[in-house]
């Protein structure tokens, strides 16, 4: 099922009419908090309200024109901008591909080189988002570039990749904020774990390796037993609580957001908005694909 799944979140012609269906799109809701930036900005203030910090993601990825990719710049900007204007506790997460990575690496380069110089200036922070192991290196390489001129940039490690401990070191080294998850594309063999044991295990040492060595690591997850972990981790090591913070997908696991935010741990939400919101969707349905029936008895029940 996750297989099929993640298969599907790259058709585009399914996506094309999932887009534009108006019940597909109330389905969506779950995991979208708008369509357009001023809805995203008010669910930001009601979640910043219950002590909880957001990343805002304007969904797109994987667009096909230069000009596609300066909207998306520009709606970052934009972003960035009223998050500030509003005093909202909140940061941006980008995707490269949504920039422009597949057409040009340099014109992406200077989209994104833009918005990082407005947050540096803003005093606020740029996250890169992971995308498939494709664009593992070409990510690295440039948010590497850009924190060493800017340093209101950091990524994203997936603890399914072989690669990651290496890129975790490396990363800790050069003082990159790194928000940690186990990874949501379709890898092969040859580049990922297949087995969740495998990456759950990877997972726990990257995260203690990232809260002895890192920068403010994120510990973005919905996994209880690896939020256990990480609570007895720092309590042994006598890290203190403002030294990281967990991240967690808007719309999912509230329970788990509330007790962490009640017990005064950090907490980030990731809150996508947006038309363009396909891909990101299917992902989440594949992560866990009891919600396509709790979905589908939503849509009988209507
Ligand atoms: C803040 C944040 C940012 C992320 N950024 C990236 C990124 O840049 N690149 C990338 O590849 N991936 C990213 N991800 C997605 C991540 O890789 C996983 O696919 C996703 O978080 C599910 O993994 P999990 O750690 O929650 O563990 P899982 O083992 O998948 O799930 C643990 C438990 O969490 C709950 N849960 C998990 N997912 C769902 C869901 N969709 N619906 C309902 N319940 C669910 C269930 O109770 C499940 O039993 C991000 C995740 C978060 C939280």
């Amino acid at each position: 099922m996750r297989t099929l799944l993640l298969f599907l979140s790259r058709q585009k012609q399914l996506r094309k009419w999932m887009e534009t269906s108006a019940w597909a799109r109330r389905l969506s809701g779950r995991f979208v908090a708008g369509d357009t930036l001023p809805e995203a900005l008010s669910t930001c203030q009601r979640i910043n309200a219950e002590g909880i910090a957001v990343t805002l993601d304007h969904l797109g990825e994987n667009v096909a024109s230069p000009a596609e990719a300066a909207r998306s710049r520009d709606a970052y900007l934009q972003a960035l901008t009223e998050i500030v204007k509003l005093g909202i506790d909140g940061n941006v997460s980008l995707k490269l591909t949504q920039f422009g990575m597949d057409l040009s690496l340099a014109d992406c380069r200077s989209n994104v080189e833009q918005l990082v110089r407005q947050a540096a200036q803003l005093g606020n922070f740029v996250r890169v988002d992971m995308e498939s192991s494709a664009y593992t290196d070409r990510t690295l390489d440039l948010v590497t570039d850009l924190h060493a001129r800017y340093a209101a940039v950091g990524t994203v490690i997936q603890s399914y990749l072989y690669r990651s401990r290496k890129d975790v070191e490396m990363l800790c080294d050069r003082g990159i904020r790194v928000r940690l998850c186990k990874g949501a594309y379709l890898e092969p063999p040859s580049a990922a774990f297949q087995r969740k044991a495998d990456v759950d295990r990877n997972y726990i040492e990257l995260m203690n390796l990232l809260l002895e060595k890192g920068v403010y690591p994120a510990i973005a997850t919905h996994d209880e037993s690896i939020i256990a972990e990480t609570e007895r981790f720092v309590v042994s090591r006598r890290i203190p609580r403002d030294a990281f913070e967990f991240q967690m997908l808007y719309g999912i696991r509230r329970d788990i957001q509330r007790r962490l935010a009640a017990e005064g741990y950090r907490l980030r939400l990731y809150v996508p908005y947006g038309e363009a919101w396909y891909p990101y969707f299917m992902r989440r349905l594949a992560e866990r694909p009891a919600n396509v029936v709790f979905l589908a008895r939503n849509l009988v029940r209507r």
